[in-house]
């Protein structure tokens, strides 16, 4: 099993997210509050790292 952290709520209004809503979000990466119609996205991990690496080669670059 992957271990994915998906909210159990949403991050705007802190409406609980239900199971199956959960669900939905693993799948589609993304899902709509239906208290808020906030749009709660599934945060990708792999691309956050490739973002923190970028970052690094940047701040590399940079010196002189
Ligand atoms: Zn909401």
């Amino acid at each position: 099993m992957l271990s994915e952290k998906v909210p159990d709520s949403c991050p705007h209004c802190g409406n609980k997210l239900s199971s199956w809503q959960q669900e939905l979000l693993k799948v589609d990466r993304a899902i709509v509050c239906k208290n808020c119609w906030y749009r709660i996205l599934l945060d990708v991990l792999p691309e956050e790292k490739n973002e923190k690496q970028i970052k690094k080669n940047k701040s590399n670059n940079g010196e002189k």
